[in-house]
């Protein structure tokens, strides 16, 4: 066993996701504190090296890029792809496997873990390692706790929660490395990915925007939503709405901008809390923001409790007065 760290990096739309940039600088950070080297795995078929854009992991800091290539490992088949890792790790003799814990990686992890017959920390949201022991801390109960777990053996498997880790752009040298799978193609599991439809909503994902703008159910209704959007459109292109579940399950909003335990984590620079309680569920999603806005009536609401900024007050009055005071800023009409 080395002291060496991979990181497993997700394909999105043929191209390398951001939150590859994410795993690959944990990668880089933990293999630091290892005294090892940090290398970025990247899984599909032939042709993806050229086009998946990989080169940003070496921009992370790895020291190596690995892309394996098969016709099996086209989208959604979980089944070759967690093959291939799993074949990969088997012979890498790696200290730690860090994979995102996005929907697609809830899909691989535990797969490639039940595959080497070793244990999964999922979630975690920090990870160091202290005299060669890696400890991940995994948020417990919404978030209400911390549960620091000490990884036996190797390899360390763990998925670490999207938005968290810091994205470290170091000048790396790494060249893009191209290896035949070794898969053979075809249906191995039984099923059949029959394609793919993009969500509806708007083209920035709440989970990737700068500043996200979410509403609760003191907005009254779906049709009082023009305040927040106005308000986003001020704040500029970097700007997404989101949502508390309450307003989700009443079905004034779209899922794909739940904020929460539920629903996405995110960790903008700036969070705005609009009429929205700040229960726990919520808060589970949003606390690592870096600075929060809440605009509530209730002075006593858990929100105020995160917020670096609370505005007491009618959401219908400060919304659009926050939006004008953005314009004025910026220098808008
Ligand atoms: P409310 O709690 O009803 O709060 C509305 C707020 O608006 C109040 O604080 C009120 O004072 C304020 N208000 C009312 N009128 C005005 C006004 N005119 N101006 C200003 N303020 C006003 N919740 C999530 O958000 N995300 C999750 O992922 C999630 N997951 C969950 C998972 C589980 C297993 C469970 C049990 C719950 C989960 N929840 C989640 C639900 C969570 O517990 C809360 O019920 C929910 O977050 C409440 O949404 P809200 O703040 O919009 O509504």
């Amino acid at each position: 066993m080395t002291n060496s760290v991979l990181a497993v990096a997700e394909l999105k739309a043929g191209r390398v996701a951001g939150v590859s940039a994410q795993v690959a600088s944990a990668a880089r950070v933990l293999a630091d504190s290892l005294g090892g080297s940090a290398s970025a795995v990247v899984t599909g078929t032939p042709g993806t090296a050229a086009q998946a854009g990989a080169e940003v992991l070496a921009e992370c800091g790895v020291e190596r890029v690995l892309v394996l290539e098969s016709e099996a490992l086209g989208p959604g088949r979980a089944d070759a792809h967690s093959a291939a890792v799993a074949d990969h790790v088997a012979g890498g003799g790696y200290r730690a496997v860090i994979f995102p814990a996005t929907a697609t990686g809830k899909d691989l992890a535990p797969r490639v873990a039940a595959k080497l017959k070793r244990p999964l920390l999922t979630d975690a949201t920090a990870l160091e390692a202290a005299d060669g022991e890696i400890v991940a801390t995994r948020p417990v109960f919404a978030g209400k706790a911390l549960a620091k777990v000490r990884a036996v053996g190797a390899p360390a498997l763990i998925s670490i929660r999207p938005n968290v880790f810091a994205e470290a752009r170091a000048p790396g040298a790494a060249k893009v490395e191209v290896v035949d799978a070794g898969l053979l193609a075809g249906d191995q599991s039984g099923y059949r990915v029959q394609g793919f439809e993009a969500a509806e909503g708007a083209a920035l994902d709440v989970s990737e925007a700068a500043v996200v703008v979410s509403g609760g159910r003191g907005l009254k209704g779906p049709e009082n939503w023009g305040l927040l959007e106005d308000l986003r459109d001020a704040l500029g292109d970097a700007a997404a709405l989101g949502a508390s579940r309450a307003v989700v399950d009443a079905g004034w909003r779209p899922h794909a901008e739940q904020v929460g335990q539920t629903g996405k984590t995110v960790t903008p620079k700036l969070y705005f809390a609009l009429g929205i309680s700040g229960a726990i569920q919520h808060l589970a999603g949003m606390r690592t923001s870096g600075v929060v806005v809440a605009v509530n009536r209730d002075p006593d609401a858990p929100i105020f409790g995160v917020a670096d900024y609370g505005i007491v007050g009618d959401v219908f009055e400060v919304a659009p007065a926050l939006a004008e005071a953005v314009r004025r800023l910026r220098g808008e009409p």
